[in-house]
């Protein structure tokens, strides 16, 4: 442990409590056993990759054995810690340690510099060479510390720390012993800031002791900096004031209540941008309690409220909640206002109704399912939003799925099932109401003004390059020009298909045709779910997330999170492509 900081100017605990001997660095003991016993056994290694993410102990653990190599009464593989050269190392001032960061300097000049460095040996010592984000090498700085790994000058030995150790070229980590790091463990965290209080004498409770290894993420850099905050804030009482009614108002659907949440915490002198980053923290942890516990790094009341809170939200609107408050942050970097960016997520977080995405209707669609399912009407959400006057409408004033089909419930007596194989219990929407057939013209004009921009991206994408050849018995027929594009467009059928429901308050369903000709109805039926079987909307059966009881291993989970992430990915790359394997 370092020196007590005292009166001086303030140092960092993440830089006071560098680990110095291998018994304090904690969290990696498969790392602190290789290296220990090859010094201890006199087999260290030319070039050592050390890869895993940040502060996770790369470059103390090289520090630790450049002391250890070149300690003058090192002990079982130990350094010493109070010899002259344990002491200088610990200081940053010996001549026996480099460190290049490529991250900042990684053109072929600096890398040379080194390499020159190495050739120099000094009689008696070792010199390490650590060179962290190694990853971000020049080609040609690259090359030249490849030169030096094919020829590696005695008594050197070259740490090559990276986050991401794919990226380092293959030549390079086939000549290196590869040590990955791994993420801190709640309870590694907190033992780790526990020692660190007490060296420090910091008058710090459990509580905050746990949030900030929380904060940490499995991160020992971040959790100490998260300490550092809560130690200068004094304590973590009121630290988090009216997070917990953010995450009640997400429960309860209260638009209103989750606005005056935010503002309250506004006023508290949080920034825009740190509300998404708790809450989500919070979501997290709600989301782990519900499908591992066994992760969840909360404990005490929280624990409880969270998981609570879990069982009230149900999975999929973790889920979307989750994804929305992500994007938020990744939104409000590059708004003028971020406080309007989080309102309208919280607002659309809050209410199912208002959310136009792929995952608000799925949710949309589930919450009819169970409403249907129990006999009973449609849930609050759904039932929340007002209905417009007409069947057809723009946009701005379009009203939920159920809302439309609440209305027209009422209007009309409930249709004659027309003849399809479609068993009425799952079904989601009902078929075309008969009297009222949809044209072409009334199709293609809506898909242009109104459905194919609400689509999700991929779904846009994929259908922007078909039309819709006519309206047969209710079912769009849609072209695309080839078999492999249809395919896709059949995958994402579902999506499209809610978009034309939700839009023209009845389900039409899609037939996809190939473009080969005017003349569709010669096409025969694809035997695929596009034309006939259940609905695709039941295929995944989101009944299956129910409030209550969520299976986080129902296929229906791993298709649609898979879907969102494919969509979320085309979002967050425009023009990026999908490579099938
Ligand atoms: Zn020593």
């Amino acid at each position: 442990m370092g020196p007590a900081a005292g009166d001086e100017a303030f140092v960092s605990l993440y830089r006071r409590f560098r680990p110095g001997r291998f018994a304090d660095l904690m969290g990696q003991p498969h790392v602190v056993a290789g290296l220990q016993h090859a010094v201890r056994d006199d087999r260290v290694a030319h070039a050592y990759l050390f890869s895993g993410p940040r502060g996770t102990g790369k470059t103390s653990a090289a520090r630790i054995l450049a002391r250890a190599l070149n300690c003058e009464s090192p002990k079982d593989g130990e350094p010493c810690g109070v010899c002259d050269s344990c002491v200088e190392i610990a200081r940053g001032a010996s001549l026996d340690v480099h460190e290049l960061d490529a991250a900042s300097n990684n053109g072929v000049d600096a890398m040379r510099d080194l390499v020159a460095h190495a050739a120099l040996a000094t009689p008696g010592r070792w010199k390490v060479y650590i060179v962290d984000e190694v990853h971000m090498l020049s080609n040609a700085a690259a090359n030249a510390l490849l030169k030096t790994l094919e020829e590696p000058p005695g008594h050197v030995v070259f740490v090559l720390a990276t986050t991401d150790p794919q990226k380092v070229p293959a030549t390079i980590r086939s000549r290196t012993q590869h040590y990955e790091f791994r993420l801190f463990g709640f309870e590694t965290l907190v033992e780790l800031l526990r020692t660190v209080r007490d060296a420090a004498r910091l008058d710090l409770d459990e509580d905050v002791l746990a949030l900030a290894a929380r904060r940490g993420r499995g991160s020992a850099r971040d959790a100490l900096s998260a300490l550092d905050q809560l130690a200068a804030s004094g304590s973590v009482g009121d630290e988090r004031p009216g997070l917990a009614a953010v995450l009640d108002a997400i429960c309860e659907e209260d638009a209103q209540a989750i606005l005056v949440a935010a503002t309250a915490l506004h006023e508290a002198g949080w920034a825009p941008q740190q509300l998404p980053v708790e809450v989500v923290d919070d979501l997290r942890q709600a989301f782990l309690l519900a499908v591992a516990p066994e992760l969840a790094s909360v404990d005490g009341p929280e624990r409880q409220r969270l998981h609570d809170q879990a069982a009230r939200l149900g999975l999929p609107r973790l889920v979307r909640a989750m994804e929305l408050l992500g994007r938020a942050q990744v939104d409000m970097r590059e708004a003028p206002d971020a406080r309007v960016v989080l309102e309208v997520t919280l607002v659309r977080v809050a209410r199912v109704d208002l959310d136009p995405s792929v995952s608000g209707l799925a949710e949309r669609v589930a919450r009819l399912e169970q409403a249907q399912g129990a006999g009973g009407a449609p849930s609050a959400g759904a039932a929340r939003s007002e209905a417009g006057p007409a069947p057809v409408r723009s946009p701005g004033a379009r009203p939920t799925l159920g809302a439309v089909r609440k209305e027209r419930q009422a209007a009309a007596p409930p249709p004659e099932p027309v003849a399809e194989e479609e068993p009425p219990a799952v079904v989601v929407e009902e078929p075309v109401v008969p009297g009222e057939p949809l044209d072409r013209d009334t199709l293609v004009e809506a898909w242009g003004d109104h459905i194919l921009r609400s689509l999700p991206p991929l779904a846009k994408a994929l259908y922007s390059a078909g039309r819709f050849l006519a309206v047969e018995d209710g079912t769009a027929v849609f072209a695309v020009a080839n078999a492999p594009h249809r395919d896709r467009c059949a995958d994402l059928q579902p999506a499209v298909e809610d978009a034309l429901a939700s839009h023209f308050g009845v389900r039409v369903p899609i037939r996809l045709v190939l473009d080969t000709e005017s003349d569709t109805s010669a096409g025969p039926p694809r035997p695929s779910r596009s034309a006939s079987g259940p609905p695709a909307a039941a295929e995944t059966d989101p009944a299956d997330l129910g409030d209550d009881d969520f299976d986080p291993d129902a296929p229906g989970v791993i298709v649609e999170i898979d879907s969102l992430v494919q969509a979320r990915l085309l979002e967050a790359f425009p023009g990026a492509e999908e490579v099938q394997p």
